[in-house]
């Protein structure tokens, strides 16, 4: 079992740490907020007094903070330096490329192994360790990374080089941002053409518009499986995460030179939503601003 530095304990990090404890890993955590630390320590873990003290004996270190400026300062300041040469480096925040890429390079000059490994899940499945990662670095590297991975989710697949698990996550999110919109349009407009929600779910569901924004996280409460839907939009996946998220994607298109048309629209609406105060609720909160209800 490895000695663990686990750095951001927020809502995906506390689930995580909780899940290499469960597996028998010592685990010694560091958050900047005492609510996110204590919270680590009930269950389990080790909590240090800051984040190089975390890392000072580690085999391991995992990061889940929340975008690149964090990540890149957390390394810089922190980790070099303060943790055995030889370590494995495993940041699971979702961030933009270039700075995955930039992380990781100045962790090889080092002498240290580095995988980026961003999820899929949500707070539920961090918390029940049945997260999807996607891993960039090298085979020896993933090789390392993926029995402390498995401990933390149920698929971890090898995406590519360095940057690699940045580009998978935010192409996977720039799809579902997309196809959330999608959904809670056509939600509105077979409302607005009289069919029984429920119906159309059960129609569309099983026919070509199917998609997991549909099936799996129908944006309508009391259609489909449970939902955000079905507790006002609270907790999930917010809005404000999916925001940051179609901004890295249309950063990383513009850079690539691709055309994302789609991407831009829901980019453009999902700042909206966020400008009308909704950001803090649920992603699939869309249907709420696209039918003209936000904020109360
Ligand atoms: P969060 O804000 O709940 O947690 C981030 C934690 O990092 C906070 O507790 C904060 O105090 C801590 N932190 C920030 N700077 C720090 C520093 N310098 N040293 C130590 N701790 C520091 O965010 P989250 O929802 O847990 O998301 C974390 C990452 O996971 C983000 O990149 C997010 O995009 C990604 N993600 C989130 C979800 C989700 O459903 N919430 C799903 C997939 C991916």
């Amino acid at each position: 079992m490895a000695t663990i530095g686990f750095i951001g304990l927020g809502n995906m990090g506390g689930g995580m740490a909780a899940n290499l404890v469960n597996t028998g890993h010592a685990v010694h955590a560091f958050d900047l907020s005492g609510a996110a630390l204590a919270r680590a320590r009930d269950a389990g873990c080790l909590p240090a007094a800051s984040a190089r003290a975390a890392v000072a004996d580690a085999d391991v270190v995992v990061t889940m903070l929340p975008a690149g400026r964090h990540v890149r300062a957390v390394y810089e300041d922190d980790v070099f330096g303060a943790v055995p040469a030889g370590a494995l480096l495993i940041d699971c925040s979702t961030i933009d490329g270039a700075t995955a890429v930039a992380v990781a390079t100045l962790a090889a000059e080092r002498g240290y192994r580095m995988v980026d490994a961003p999820v899929s899940g949500g707070i539920a499945a961090a918390g029940a360790g049945t997260l999807t990662f996607m891993v960039g670095g090298d085979p020896a590297a993933f090789a390392a990374a993926e029995p402390i991975l498995s401990a933390m989710g149920k698929t971890v697949i090898h995406a590519g080089a360095a940057g690699a698990g940045q580009a998978a996550k935010i192409c996977n999110n720039m799809l579902l941002g997309a196809t959330m919109v999608a959904t809670c349009e056509a939600f509105l407009l077979a409302e607005k053409l009289g069919l029984d929600l429920a119906t159309f779910y059960a129609i569309s569901s099983k026919a070509s518009g199917q998609s997991w924004s549909m099936t799996t996280y129908c944006p309508v409460p009391g259609v489909g499986p449970e939902t955000p839907a079905d507790r006002d939009y609270q907790g999930g996946f917010a809005s404000a995460l999916m925001l940051k998220d179609l901004k890295l994607a249309l950063e990383a298109a513009q850079a690539a030179d691709a055309s994302v048309p789609m991407a831009a629209t829901a980019g453009a609406l999902y700042q909206a939503l966020a400008n009308a105060g909704d950001g803090g609720r649920d992603f699939s909160s869309m249907i709420r601003f696209l039918d003209g209800r936000t904020g109360d």
